[in-house]
Parts: structure tokens; sequence; C-alpha cells
């Protein structure tokens, strides 16, 4: 089942654009048909960025809304030529001050013992500022 999320219009009593924007849900094989929200948006682009409807429909179409400032590490491992190198694999370009924070913890790790790079991985996360 494949799942169509778009902005879509609301018609007036008349058929006619009524100039109101739903975030919508629609599914190809009978999952049926889902209005994001309530509201009634007056741009298409606000419907979409709206983050009630991001939320209702990540839970009806099985993809999760995730918050932007949610940066997670997917991986690490080391510089095979320089053992103080660690390479992050993130989620996202961190911000300037996620890379500050990330610098800062890093610094601090490596005072008390090498990471194991499995326990950063699944355990560290880097919430915005
Ligand atoms: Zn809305």
């Amino acid at each position: 089942m494949t799942w169509i999320v778009q902005p879509l219009q609301r018609k007036a009593a008349d058929g006619s654009p009524a100039g109101l924007w739903h975030l919508c849900a629609n599914s190809d094989e009978g999952g049926g048909f889902v209005n994001g929200c309530d509201h009634d948006h007056p741009s298409a682009k606000e419907a979409q960025n709206c983050k009630e409807a991001l939320i209702h429909l990540g839970g009806v179409t099985g993809f999760p809304y995730e918050e932007e400032s949610d940066l997670r590490v997917l991986g690490v491992s080391r510089d095979a030529e320089n053992g103080q190198a660690l390479m992050l694999s993130l989620t996202r370009v961190p911000t300037d001050d996620e890379l500050r924070a990330i610098h800062e913890a890093l610094r601090r790790f490596r005072h008390v013992a090498p990471p194991e790079p499995e326990s950063i991985g699944s355990t560290n996360t880097f919430n915005g500022a």
C-alpha cells in the first residue's frame, strides 16, 4: 500500500476552490483518505508545514514525524591513519552550536576513556541549543 501525502484545497459547496488548504494522506489500496488537521490553512505551503498534521499523518502512514532538531549519531569510526580522529555519521548537518556541543562532549570523553563506537552510536542524542 502506498500513501500519497499532499496539501489539497477544499472545495466550496458549489465545487469551486475554497482557498483553504489541508495536508491529507490518500491510500492507493483502500487505506482511506485522512485529513491531517482541522485547521483552515490559507496556502498549500502553510498546510504542508502544519506540525499537527505532520504528526497525525506520520502515525497513519507509518513514517513518524521527526523534529528537525533531532540530530542523532548513526555511526562512529576511527580514522585508520590517525587514531585520535573520530568520524561521525549524523542524521543531518549540525548547526554551529551543535558542532560546538559535539566537540565539547568528545573532549570530555577523551579524558575518561576511549568510547566504544557502539555506545556512542546508540545512546548519544544531540538536541538543538
Ligand atoms: Zn493544520
